[in-house]
Protein backbone atom coordinates (compact mmCIF):
# COMPACT_ATOMS: atom_id res chain seq x y z
CA UNK A 1 0.00 0.00 0.00
CA UNK A 2 1.36 3.69 -1.05
CA UNK A 3 1.58 5.99 1.54
CA UNK A 4 -0.90 9.15 1.19
CA UNK A 5 -1.34 11.69 2.77
CA UNK A 6 -3.70 13.84 1.45
CA UNK A 7 -7.73 12.48 1.45
CA UNK A 8 -10.74 13.82 -0.02
CA UNK A 9 -13.88 12.88 -0.27
CA UNK A 10 -15.53 15.30 -1.83
CA UNK A 11 -14.29 18.11 -4.19
CA UNK A 12 -12.64 20.28 -2.13
CA UNK A 13 -13.56 23.43 -4.27
CA UNK A 14 -17.57 23.30 -2.62
CA UNK A 15 -18.35 25.82 -0.66
CA UNK A 16 -18.70 25.35 3.54
CA UNK A 17 -21.11 28.40 3.61
CA UNK A 18 -22.33 26.44 7.17
CA UNK A 19 -18.59 27.92 8.63
CA UNK A 20 -19.42 31.04 7.69
CA UNK A 21 -20.04 33.69 10.37
CA UNK A 22 -22.56 36.00 9.61
CA UNK A 23 -22.01 38.79 12.34
CA UNK A 24 -18.89 40.09 13.72
CA UNK A 25 -17.34 37.89 16.74
CA UNK A 26 -16.17 41.01 17.89
CA UNK A 27 -18.50 43.88 17.50
CA UNK A 28 -21.55 41.76 16.16
CA UNK A 29 -21.51 44.30 13.20
CA UNK A 30 -23.05 42.29 9.93
CA UNK A 31 -20.24 40.73 8.24
CA UNK A 32 -19.72 41.32 4.18
CA UNK A 33 -17.67 39.13 1.52
CA UNK A 34 -14.38 41.07 0.65
CA UNK A 35 -12.04 40.03 -1.50
CA UNK A 36 -8.79 39.62 1.04
CA UNK A 37 -5.69 37.90 -0.65
CA UNK A 38 -7.43 36.31 -3.66
CA UNK A 39 -10.20 35.02 -1.38
CA UNK A 40 -13.90 36.21 -0.79
CA UNK A 41 -13.71 36.13 2.81
CA UNK A 42 -16.11 37.54 5.63
CA UNK A 43 -15.54 40.59 6.70
CA UNK A 44 -16.51 43.35 9.19
CA UNK A 45 -16.20 46.85 7.65
CA UNK A 46 -16.65 48.37 11.59
CA UNK A 47 -13.53 46.89 13.56
CA UNK A 48 -11.84 45.18 10.02
CA UNK A 49 -12.38 41.93 11.95
CA UNK A 50 -11.36 39.04 8.73
CA UNK A 51 -12.68 35.62 9.20
CA UNK A 52 -10.32 32.95 8.04
CA UNK A 53 -11.64 29.65 7.84
CA UNK A 54 -8.71 26.88 8.24
CA UNK A 55 -9.13 23.10 8.27
CA UNK A 56 -8.84 22.28 12.48
CA UNK A 57 -5.76 20.41 13.58
CA UNK A 58 -5.93 16.76 15.04
CA UNK A 59 -4.10 13.57 16.32
CA UNK A 60 -4.38 10.09 15.96
CA UNK A 61 -3.18 7.01 17.51
CA UNK A 62 -1.81 3.35 16.24
CA UNK A 63 -1.67 2.05 19.94
CA UNK A 64 0.27 -0.90 19.58
CA UNK A 65 0.67 -4.19 21.78
CA UNK A 66 2.02 -7.94 20.79
CA UNK A 67 1.49 -6.43 17.36
CA UNK A 68 -2.17 -5.84 17.61
CA UNK A 69 -3.99 -2.28 16.76
CA UNK A 70 -6.48 -0.73 19.21
CA UNK A 71 -9.22 0.62 17.46
CA UNK A 72 -12.87 2.22 18.86
CA UNK A 73 -16.44 1.91 17.28
CA UNK A 74 -17.53 5.91 16.93
CA UNK A 75 -20.67 7.18 18.91
CA UNK A 76 -23.82 8.04 18.04
CA UNK A 77 -23.26 11.71 17.41
CA UNK A 78 -19.69 11.68 16.31
CA UNK A 79 -18.73 11.94 12.07
CA UNK A 80 -19.26 8.80 10.91
CA UNK A 81 -21.00 7.22 13.79
CA UNK A 82 -21.32 2.92 14.33
CA UNK A 83 -18.00 3.20 11.83
CA UNK A 84 -14.33 2.32 13.36
CA UNK A 85 -11.59 4.40 13.45
CA UNK A 86 -8.05 4.93 15.42
CA UNK A 87 -8.05 6.67 18.74
CA UNK A 88 -8.29 10.32 17.47
CA UNK A 89 -9.36 14.22 18.48
CA UNK A 90 -8.65 17.82 18.39
CA UNK A 91 -5.70 19.66 19.42
CA UNK A 92 -6.83 22.06 22.25
CA UNK A 93 -5.30 25.54 22.05
CA UNK A 94 -3.07 24.98 25.29
CA UNK A 95 -1.75 22.05 24.07
CA UNK A 96 0.52 20.10 21.90
CA UNK A 97 -0.29 17.63 19.73
CA UNK A 98 1.69 15.23 21.95
CA UNK A 99 -0.35 16.15 24.98
CA UNK A 100 -3.39 16.32 22.91
CA UNK A 101 -2.68 12.56 21.94
CA UNK A 102 -2.32 11.30 25.00
CA UNK A 103 -5.34 13.01 26.21
CA UNK A 104 -7.59 11.51 24.00
CA UNK A 105 -6.00 8.30 24.06
CA UNK A 106 -7.02 8.30 27.52
CA UNK A 107 -10.55 9.89 27.12
CA UNK A 108 -11.47 7.02 24.75
CA UNK A 109 -9.44 4.11 25.71
CA UNK A 110 -9.08 4.78 29.66
CA UNK A 111 -5.54 4.17 28.98
CA UNK A 112 -2.01 5.85 29.94
CA UNK A 113 0.37 5.50 26.59
CA UNK A 114 3.82 6.51 25.79
CA UNK A 115 4.58 8.31 22.43
CA UNK A 116 6.95 6.59 20.31
CA UNK A 117 6.96 8.07 17.30
CA UNK A 118 5.28 10.34 14.45
CA UNK A 119 4.44 8.37 10.93
CA UNK A 120 2.18 10.50 9.11
CA UNK A 121 0.44 13.94 9.11
CA UNK A 122 -2.60 14.03 6.68
CA UNK A 123 -4.94 16.39 5.06
CA UNK A 124 -8.66 14.83 5.30
CA UNK A 125 -11.71 16.98 3.02
CA UNK A 126 -14.08 14.70 4.98
CA UNK A 127 -17.29 16.92 3.60
CA UNK A 128 -17.49 20.41 3.10
CA UNK A 129 -17.72 21.38 6.80
CA UNK A 130 -14.72 19.40 8.18
CA UNK A 131 -11.40 19.42 6.61
CA UNK A 132 -8.89 18.42 9.09
CA UNK A 133 -4.76 17.96 9.36
CA UNK A 134 -4.12 14.53 11.26
CA UNK A 135 -0.91 13.94 13.08
CA UNK A 136 -0.27 10.21 13.30
CA UNK A 137 1.40 8.99 16.17
CA UNK A 138 2.57 5.22 17.47
CA UNK A 139 2.24 4.69 21.41
CA UNK A 140 2.82 1.95 23.76
CA UNK A 141 0.62 1.66 26.83
CA UNK A 142 1.91 2.19 30.43
CA UNK A 143 -0.76 1.48 32.61
CA UNK A 144 -4.78 1.70 32.73
CA UNK A 145 -8.11 -0.02 32.03
CA UNK A 146 -9.32 -0.69 28.57
CA UNK A 147 -12.58 1.28 28.55
CA UNK A 148 -14.66 3.09 25.92
CA UNK A 149 -15.50 6.33 26.63
CA UNK A 150 -15.96 10.00 24.81
CA UNK A 151 -16.85 9.47 21.08
CA UNK A 152 -15.92 5.50 21.44
CA UNK A 153 -18.56 3.11 22.47
CA UNK A 154 -16.93 -0.26 21.53
CA UNK A 155 -12.92 -0.96 21.57
CA UNK A 156 -11.35 -3.48 19.79
CA UNK A 157 -7.62 -5.16 19.15
CA UNK A 158 -7.15 -5.76 15.61
CA UNK A 159 -4.25 -8.00 14.43
CA UNK A 160 -2.39 -8.39 11.17
CA UNK A 161 -4.74 -10.11 8.48
CA UNK A 162 -8.37 -9.61 10.32
CA UNK A 163 -10.90 -8.78 7.97
CA UNK A 164 -12.03 -5.72 9.26
CA UNK A 165 -14.82 -3.61 7.67
CA UNK A 166 -16.66 -0.77 8.48
CA UNK A 167 -13.71 1.98 9.16
CA UNK A 168 -14.76 5.43 9.03
CA UNK A 169 -11.87 6.97 7.34
CA UNK A 170 -9.90 6.38 4.48
CA UNK A 171 -6.17 7.46 6.28
CA UNK A 172 -6.73 5.12 9.11
CA UNK A 173 -7.41 2.12 6.53
CA UNK A 174 -4.14 3.37 4.44
CA UNK A 175 -2.35 4.11 7.85
CA UNK A 176 -3.16 0.46 9.63
CA UNK A 177 -1.92 -1.20 6.18
CA UNK A 178 1.38 0.39 6.51
CA UNK A 179 1.52 -0.56 10.23
CA UNK A 180 0.91 -4.39 9.29
CA UNK A 181 2.78 -4.04 6.34
CA UNK A 182 5.48 -2.92 8.46
CA UNK A 183 5.98 -0.16 5.79
CA UNK A 184 6.17 3.16 8.73
CA UNK A 185 8.81 5.33 8.62
CA UNK A 186 8.97 6.06 12.35
CA UNK A 187 9.98 9.80 13.30
CA UNK A 188 11.36 9.53 16.61
CA UNK A 189 9.88 11.88 19.52
CA UNK A 190 11.68 14.29 21.65
CA UNK A 191 12.27 11.67 24.97
CA UNK A 192 10.59 14.57 26.82
CA UNK A 193 7.75 14.45 25.59
CA UNK A 194 6.64 10.90 25.68
CA UNK A 195 4.74 10.99 28.39
CA UNK A 196 2.24 12.45 30.35
CA UNK A 197 2.34 15.94 32.41
CA UNK A 198 1.24 16.60 35.75
CA UNK A 199 -1.96 18.83 33.87
CA UNK A 200 -3.13 15.32 32.22
CA UNK A 201 -2.72 13.28 35.47
CA UNK A 202 -4.40 16.14 37.63
CA UNK A 203 -7.57 16.44 35.14
CA UNK A 204 -8.67 12.74 35.16
CA UNK A 205 -8.13 12.37 39.23
CA UNK A 206 -11.31 11.25 40.29
ZN1 LIG B 1 -16.39 43.85 13.93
Amino acid sequence: MKIKQHFNSYDGKQSSSRLDFVYCPKCSTKLVKKEIDAFLRNYCSKCQYIQYINPLPGVSVLIEKDRKLLIGKRSQDSVESGKWCLPCGFVEHHESYLDAARREVFEETGLKVKITSLVNVSSNQINPNLHTIVTVLTAEVINGTLKPGDDLVELNWLYKNATFRGMAFEADKIIIKRYFENALIRIPIDPRFWLANQYEDKRHEK
